[in-house]
């Protein structure tokens, strides 16, 4: 069994979702299908939010149309049998009957991860009824009938194997089964979410609590690149990666994949590929544990980071300075990204800010603290990355742009420089040329 993944612009229109329709078409070998919401329909519904918060009762219902309308105008289009057509729109009242219920609660966490979720949900009942229109079999699951996730960093993949199983057993046999990415249910069998982006992180704990022989991403770009597309040119995809330099560039910004995407399939012997529903040709980026080529292979960078100066003359050749410290951001559930220690001051990142102030006064009891918001982490990635003889050539940066914090040799797989994040652009831009144009052969 393989998971086939379809991100929000890939189910984003009419013609999209016939593409994805002939890209399950196109294998034989059966599947489940995880799905986003349509793209933007999930920051719509975060903005319904936002009006459940306030009681807003005229904007819950302009906001819960416009779903209607955006999702009805699909079906319209999207389906030719008149009959299914009257199914699914009825079908489709009853859920935004559902969702005016929902949205006239009274705001609550729970509140908060049905609403946005709901978005898979209407994709999905849509494009089920979609493929049956065109007698292509296909059973459509309740992702929340099987994604139970206690925590959302560390799910019990066995739990969740043994809850699909069941499901799959009770349900009509298929070649292929739909479901929403997104969506879970925590601890107390409350829905829950497993944070934006996160149907890539559905897609894998599937893959992984049922052995799937592959997991399929599909996005709308040819796979992971060696830089930020965005705002670097002539970045390349890369053929291959591991789970590590995967997981190192999703963590550090790489925006295809959502931060927690590979850690399920870790150590099991099931290779993700990145993959463009606008060419699916195009042989994408391979995950898996196998390293094709060490040395440096991407950069990527990740914004919104604080960093921290803790300096104290206590500190010097004083013991269990740095426990204390670590303990403060641990009591308050804040991680650290990047560390620098000098004799009496030590160097921090993070990029959760909720509780930093109360960390900083309990540390400013006995040290002197100052706080640089707005800076970025710029990563650069490959299997053995240290000891490729042209990193050297990163630091040449030093030359044009002030750099923050350095850090080297903490993993043998990354190095990371923090930069204000008005230097981020440069930086990336100035990696790139002096790591990938000038084109090398990498000696490790
Ligand atoms: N629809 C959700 C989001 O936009 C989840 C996802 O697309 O992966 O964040
Ligand atoms: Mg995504």
């Amino acid at each position: 069994m393989k998971i086939l993944k379809f991100g929000g612009t890939s189910v984003g229109s009419v013609e999209n979702l016939h593409r994805v329709k002939d890209i399950l078409v196109s294998d034989q070998e059966s599947k489940i299908v995880v799905c986003s919401a349509m793209s933007g329909v999930t920051d719509q519904l975060v903005s319904l939010v936002e009006h459940v918060k306030f009681e807003d009762t005229d904007a819950i219902t302009r906001s819960i149309h416009r779903l209607e309308s955006k999702h009805s105008d699909v079906i319209d289009v999207l389906i030719q049998n008149e009959d299914i057509k009257g199914t699914l729109k009825d079908g489709l009242s009853l859920m935004i009957t559902e969702l005016f219920e929902i949205s006239n609660q009274k705001y609550s966490e729970i509140i908060n991860s049905q609403i946005i979720t709901y978005g898979e949900a209407l994709l999905t009942y849509i494009f089920s009824g979609f493929l049956n229109s065109l007698q292509i079999h296909n059973v459509l699951l309740d992702a929340k009938d099987f994604m139970h996730v206690e925590t959302v960093e560390n799910p019990n993949i066995l739990k969740v194997g043994k809850r699909i199983e069941k499901v799959l057993e009770e349900s009509t046999q298929s070649s292929i089964y739909i479901t929403q990415g997104f969506v879970c249910r925590n601890n107390n069998g409350d829905i829950g979410h497993l944070k934006r982006g996160g149907s890539d992180y559905t897609a894998t704990i599937i893959g992984a609590a049922i052995n799937a022989s592959e997991i399929q991403i599909w996005t709308d770009i040819d796979g992971l690149h060696n830089n930020d597309p965005r705002f670097v040119d002539n970045t390349q995809p890369i053929s291959h990666l591991t789970y590590n330099e995967a997981a190192e560039l999703a963590y550090f910004g790489a925006k295809i994949l959502h931060p927690q995407t590979v850690s399920p399939v870790v150590g099991k012997e099931i290779p993700v590929l990145l993959k463009n529903t606008f060419d699916p040709e195009a042989s994408g980026t391979i995950i898996s544990n196998k390293t094709y080529k060490k040395g440096l292979k991407a950069i990527s960078a990740k914004d919104g980071i604080t960093a921290i100066k803790i300096k104290s003359n206590r500190m010097l050749m004083a013991h269990g300075y740095l426990r204390r410290i670590f303990e403060v951001f641990d009591n308050y559930h804040t991680s650290i990204d990047m560390i620098t220690t000098s004799e009496i001051a030590i160097s921090l990142t993070i990029d959760n800010v909720s509780n930093l102030d109360k960390i900083i006064k309990e540390i400013e009891t006995y040290a002197e603290v100052t706080v640089e918001q707005n800076h970025s982490i710029i990563c650069i990635v490959g299997e053995s990355v240290i000891n490729d003889k042209n990193s050297y050539k990163l630091f040449e940066i030093l030359n044009y742009i002030p750099v923050r914090m350095v850090s080297y040799g903490g993993s043998n797989n990354n190095i990371s420089i923090l930069v204000d994040t008005k230097d981020k652009i440069p930086t990336l831009r100035f990696l790139n040329e002096k790591l990938f144009q000038v084109r090398h052969e990498i000696v490790v």
